[in-house]
Order: C-alpha cells, then structure tokens, then sequence
C-alpha cells in the first residue's frame, strides 16, 4: 500500500487532498495544529502537533513516505498577510515549518516533496494593470513581491530546490492562485474573498448595501479546490520539478466577482467600496507552462464553483447563525 504524509492536513486545501489520497486507496498521515473545523479527518492517522518543532516534525516523518505534501504555513486572507501586523510571524512560522519539514525527509531518504508556493511571490510592478497582470513563471525575477508571505514563499520554493540540486530530492513547486471551495474558512477575519463574498451575501437582506474592499476594479482569478489538488497531484507525480503555476486563467474584477454572487444567492443587494488591503491591481495565472508540461490545465468555469461554495456556506451560516431569521 502506498503512503502519503500531508503537512497541514487540518487546513482548507489540506482536508481535501487527504480525501482524494484515501480514494486513490493510500495509507495517509495527516499532521496540523488542529483538525479540520467543518469535516472529519479520513486520514489514517492524525496527528496534533507543531512543525515548527524539530522533534515532532522527525517522529512524525517516521517512514519513507512515497509521497510528501507540505501545505502548512502560516497564512489568512488581505486582512492577516496585507496589514503588516503579523509579519514576524507568518516569515518566522512558515520558514521553519519548511526548513524543518524538508531536512527531516531528505534524512528519511524521501526523494518526492510537493511544496505549495504562492502567486504572492510575484513581482508587485508586474501587477499594476488590472486588465494586463504579468504572472508567468520566468517573471519571478527581479523580485519584488508585496508582502512578506510572499518573500516567505520566494525563500520557501528555493530552498525545496536547492535540495533538489545538492541532494539528488525531486521535490516539486506549484504556485497556487486564491484556491476556494466548500470546507474552507468563512469566517473570522482569515478567509478570502470569495469566501467573504459568499457568507457577506448569504448573510444580507434584500435592499442591504455590501462593503467591498478598494474600488473594486482590481482583478484576481480563483481556482476550484478539487481542480487544485488534481494539479497538485499531477505536478507531484510528473517529472517536471517546477515551479508552476496552479490557478485558473479566468480574471474578474472584484466588483463583478461579487455581482456573480449576488446573482447567484438570488438577492436584490449593492455594492459599497471602502478603503481596506487590497494588495496588487491585477492577477491573474498564466497556464502555458502547466500546459506544456503537464498538458493539463484546469477546466472548470468560476460560475460553477462559485454555486457548489455558496450552496455550502450557506448552509453553515444557516447552522452558525440561525440566519437569515424567518419572517
Ligand atoms: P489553511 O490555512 O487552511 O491550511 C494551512 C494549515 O497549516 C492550517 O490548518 C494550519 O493550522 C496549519 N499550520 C500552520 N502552522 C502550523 C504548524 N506550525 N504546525 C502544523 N500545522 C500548521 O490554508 P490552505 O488554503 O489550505 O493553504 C495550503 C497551502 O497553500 C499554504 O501553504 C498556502 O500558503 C498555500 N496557498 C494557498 C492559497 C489559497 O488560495 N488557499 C493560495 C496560494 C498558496
């Protein structure tokens, strides 16, 4: 049987790559700070602990694991990495999970590393134009990301390939664009927009006005989780080492991402832009490398993910909040 270790497993995308590895029949070990708030862990074995700490990181990278995810970091939405706040802690925690990580299965002799890298890590003056953002992998240099947790991503994808280079590891670096989907958070200050989006429309009434960060015109585009972890997945077992965008070519400005929501709960709402972090003008993946190297790319429409996100967060607020009351 084979094994997979996934570093994170408590986590969004983590909690839906341990379902798909239980699927594809592995014995799996998830490790996290803590367990997936909204579904049950189908991991083998799970395991609370710290990757910061050397100690828990070796008993747990026990084995010569045939796989190797390592998606924990420290992260949040705009409101935890863009204000400044918490920089300390998102360099200091996400660098040592990895160094940790990495240096524990390259003595375990684990050749195969998946490493999630950021669009974070991009170059701030090549997303100034909304309608035009410059995300190509090759434009990662000079680097100039606008946030720490980019910078930490930078770091983190050259270390997984310095042991690539002096350590004969094969480890693999994708960089995710704002992944979404059900199970992911909603609320609580880390979630992203379209999470925010959901639950803020889920939440109103018709005739409420919703605050929208910035002038809305900046631009992203978002990737459905299960499209993600089929990337991942793919990227991990190909012979291709990266790093390589994972997201989707499809780019919305905010403000329309946010009428799509709109439509699709159904509600008589408006949009009220605010100041609040916003990050770069422009982002969007650029998919000609995945193409050409793993000739896959993801398919699905945002429209679609947005229904199967709203349908789910929905129902938690309806759990969470006993809301919208009945009349
Ligand atoms: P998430 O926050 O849901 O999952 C990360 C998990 O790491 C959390 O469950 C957290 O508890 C765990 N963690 C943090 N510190 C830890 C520690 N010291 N020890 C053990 N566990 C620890 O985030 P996610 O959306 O699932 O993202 C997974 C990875 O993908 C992260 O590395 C993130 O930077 C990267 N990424 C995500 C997105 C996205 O849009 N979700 C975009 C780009 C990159």
């Amino acid at each position: 049987m084979k094994t997979a270790l996934v570093c994170g497993a408590g986590g969004f995308i983590g909690g839906h790559l341990v379902k798909r590895l239980k699927k594809e029949g592995f014995w799996v070990r998830g490790i996290d700070l803590k367990f997936n708030e909204y579904a049950e862990t189908e991991a083998d074995d799970f395991v609370i602990g710290d990757l910061r700490e050397q100690s828990v990181v070796r008993a747990v990278v026990d084995r010569k694991f045939d796989e190797v995810y390592q998606l924990a970091a420290d992260m949040g939405g705009a409101g935890y990495i863009f204000t400044g706040e918490n920089d300390a802690d998102i360099m200091h925690n996400s660098a040592t999970i990895n160094l940790n990580v990495l240096d524990a299965c390259h003595k375990r002799n684990i050749k195969r590393v998946f490493y999630s890298s950021s669009a974070c890590m991009y170059p701030a003056h090549n997303q100034l134009d909304p309608d035009n953002p410059n995300c190509a992998e090759d434009s990662a240099y000079p680097a100039n990301p606008d946030s720490e947790y980019g910078w930490e991503k930078l770091f983190s994808e050259r270390l997984y390939l310095a042991y690539n280079r002096n350590f004969g590891m094969e480890c693999r670096v994708a960089r995710y664009h704002n992944i979404f989907g059900p199970e992911g958070t909603w609320e609580g200050g880390k979630e992203k927009a379209p999470a925010a989006t959901c639950r803020k429309v889920a939440m109103a009434k018709d005739g409420d006005v919703l605050p929208v960060w910035g002038d809305g015109l900046q631009t992203r585009s978002f990737l459905y989780v299960d499209e993600c972890i089929e990337g991942t997945i793919r990227l991990l077992r190909s012979s291709f080492e990266g790093p390589v965008n994972i997201g989707s070519e499809e780019m919305i400005a905010i403000n329309d991402l946010v009428r799509m929501v709109i439509a699709i709960g159904e509600k008589d709402l408006s949009i009220k832009n605010i100041p609040g972090p916003v990050g770069v003008r422009g982002r969007n993946s650029d998919n000609r490398l995945i193409r050409e190297k793993l000739e896959w790319e993801p398919s699905q429409s945002l429209k679609d993910g947005m229904e199967k996100t709203y349908a789910w967060i929905l129902e938690q607020v309806k759990r969470r909040h006993n809301y919208p009351k009945a009349a």
